[in-house]
């Protein structure tokens, strides 16, 4: 099946779990091109996807270099001294979870006269090794508020790992709670995995890699 196939099916597979929790069209697909060719990314652009992302800004460099329009979201680990290359390459920041991150980022926009749009990356699993806690969330969006070069939008959660569906949708239902709290427009929850519950739970952006274009490459 080819790129614009999978997303097809996708799209209608997302649209009727909307409909079914009575909602329409409020949930946007990012494609996670990680660890896949430059000719997925174009293939899923000319399919008629809207949002991008990757984890690494090395590879992203390359790979997004002279894309069509898109919005680009650096969706991996913030490290404060890829800072300047993250704000370079990319439109939204995902995954700002401490207060030095989003002073760091901030910096980097402002050089480059910037306004990047970001989330507060939040942690909902125990198997996560970042993100901030559901509990610290506010004192961080009052941080990044802080910075006239970020502009906040919402959070980013990845879900638990695990077959328990409640226990996926439970962690979910807290990154929603969250985001009520914090305001914004974007709910950024929910993989190839666990799409559904994040449907359900509110999420306005569904991050999809591998379904949409297969296995990724070692
Ligand atoms: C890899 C990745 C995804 C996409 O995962 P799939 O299961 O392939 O859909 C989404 N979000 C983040 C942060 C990722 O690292």
């Amino acid at each position: 099946m080819s790129v614009a196939e999978r997303l097809a099916r996708i799209r209608a597979d997302i649209a009727a779990e909307e409909s079914a929790c009575g909602r329409s069209g409020e949930v946007r697909l990012l494609a996670v091109t990680k660890r896949q060719p430059r000719e997925a990314v174009l293939a899923a652009i000319a399919a008629g996807v809207a949002d991008v992302g990757e984890n690494y800004v090395q590879e992203a460099v390359a790979k997004y270099a002279e894309l069509p329009p898109v919005r680009r979201h650096f969706i991996g680990h913030l490290q404060t001294n890829k800072a300047k290359a993250v704000a370079a390459a990319f439109d939204v920041v995902q995954s700002v979870d401490r207060p030095e991150a989003a002073a760091a980022l901030a910096k980097a926009a402002d050089a480059i006269g910037k306004r990047l749009t970001v989330l507060i990356q939040l942690n909902i699993s125990p198997a996560e090794r970042f993100g901030v806690a559901p509990a610290d969330a506010e004192r961080l969006a009052e941080a990044v508020r802080s910075h006239p070069a970020l502009a906040l939008d919402g959070v980013m959660a990845l879900g638990p790992v695990t077959e328990d569906r409640a226990e996926i949708a439970r962690a979910f239902s807290l990154a929603a709670m969250t985001f009520g709290r914090i305001g914004g427009t974007t709910l950024s929850i929910g993989m190839s995995g666990d799409w559904r519950e994040a449907v359900r739970a509110g999420s306005t952006m569904l991050r999809i890699g591998t379904a949409l274009f297969g296995p990724r490459s070692a």
